[in-house]
C-alpha cells in the first residue's frame, strides 16, 4: 500500500512537471538525450525530488 502511494507521488510529479518539459526537449535537441538526462538528475530540482521519492520506493521494497 505504501509503495502504491509512493508510485502515485512519483507519477504526479512526472505528469505535473516532466511531461512536455521544454527544458528537457530543448536540451535533447541542442545537445543529446544523455545531456538532457544528466540535467534532469543533476541540476533540476524536480529531478532531485524524483530521486528522493525513488529512494523511498527502494526503502519500501518487499
Ligand atoms: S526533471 Fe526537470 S528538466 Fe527534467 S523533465 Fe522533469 S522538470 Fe524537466
Amino acid at each position: 500500500m505504501e509503495r502504491e502511494k509512493i508510485i502515485e507521488e512519483m507519477n504526479e510529479i512526472l505528469t505535473t512537471y516532466c511531461e512536455g518539459c521544454l527544458v528537457k526537449s530543448t536540451l535533447r535537441k541542442d545537445y543529446n538525450k544523455v545531456h538532457a538526462h544528466q540535467f534532469c538528475i543533476q541540476t533540476c530540482t524536480v529531478g532531485e525530488k524524483l530521486k528522493l521519492v525513488g529512494k523511498k520506493l527502494v526503502a519500501n521494497k518487499k
